[in-house]
């Protein structure tokens, strides 16, 4: 299984997995030329697509998404809250709900949910099962992670989580204080604090790779949300891949493979 971050930030959120020539997106929050041009650097053929699945409708995760599977003629997969949301650009584009934890086959993987507690319709946090039991859990854009989201994310041998922001860049950060306060509550986005904590108590001998995703470019730094995991999970003997993914360059790919930290990322 080989994943590719596209990028990831507040200006957009765009994932690719792949395994035996078949593709998925997990979110498409960049403008389609922006997920062409992205996709062309880092050698995917953003055409031939199994699926489009969406973690939630905010621009920074659909933006792109009706235009890429109209172009792919594949399927969007969303929960039937963001499905709503999404209406009025999803013509023409075939969608299939997801309820949270049931099973639904994407190409060759298996795909199960939960809700997550965020600011948007119906927010999901996603675990993807592919070939030789490697499952990649993806999970940000959440305020707090509930015990259902720490349920789907057991077990685990990739993990892409959120750690948005520095409790103390956020405090003394740019933003009015609604503002932080949204961040920083149940319906915002995690701390470095709490990744870490999260991937602490999800970390089994068989976690691989770890990415930080959804990094706030105004309220944190890639070293500080980096140096607060690296800290819980070497206490832990987690001697896999730890990276930060960024918002304007794609990373990767890194082939996920169990039992081994993923392959050192090929830089385009
Ligand atoms: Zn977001
Ligand atoms: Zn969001």
């Amino acid at each position: 299984v080989r994943l590719i971050v596209l990028g990831s930030g507040s200006r957009g959120n765009a994932l690719a997995v792949s395994t035996g020539g078949h593709t998925v997106l997990i979110d498409a929050g960049f403008p389609l030329k922006v997920l062409r041009q992205r996709a062309a650097v880092v050698g995917l053929d953003l055409n031939r697509l199994a699926g489009v699945i969406l973690t939630h409708e905010h621009g920074d995760h659909a933006e792109g998404a009706p235009g890429v599977a109209r172009q792919a003629r594949c399927p969007v997969y969303a929960s039937p809250g963001t499905l709503r949301a999404l209406s009025a650009r999803l013509s023409r584009v075939s969608t299939v709900p997801l309820a949270a934890h049931s099973a639904v086959a994407v190409g060759p993987f298996t795909l199960t949910a939960c809700h997550t507690s965020h600011d948007a319709a119906e927010p999901l946090a996603l675990a993807l099962e592919g070939p030789g039991g490697i499952r990649l859990g993806v999970a940000y854009d959440l305020g707090r992670p509930t015990s259902a989201v720490r349920f789907l994310l057991r077990e685990a041998t990739c993990l892409v989580v959120e750690a948005n922001h520095d409790e103390i860049l956020l405090r003394t950060g740019p933003y009015p204080a609604s503002v932080r306060q949204r961040i920083a509550g149940s319906g915002g986005h995690l701390s470095n604090r709490a990744a870490a904590d999260l991937l602490a108590e999800l970390w089994h001998p068989g976690l691989t790779t770890v990415v930080l995703a959804h990094v706030s470019e105004s309220c944190n730094r890639a070293e500080l949300a980096r140096g607060a995991v690296r800290m819980a999970l070497q206490e832990l003997g987690f001697a896999g891949m730890l990276v930060v993914a960024g918002q304007d360059a794609p990373l990767g790919p890194f082939d996920i493979l169990a039992g081994a930290p993923a392959s050192a990322p090929v830089t385009p």
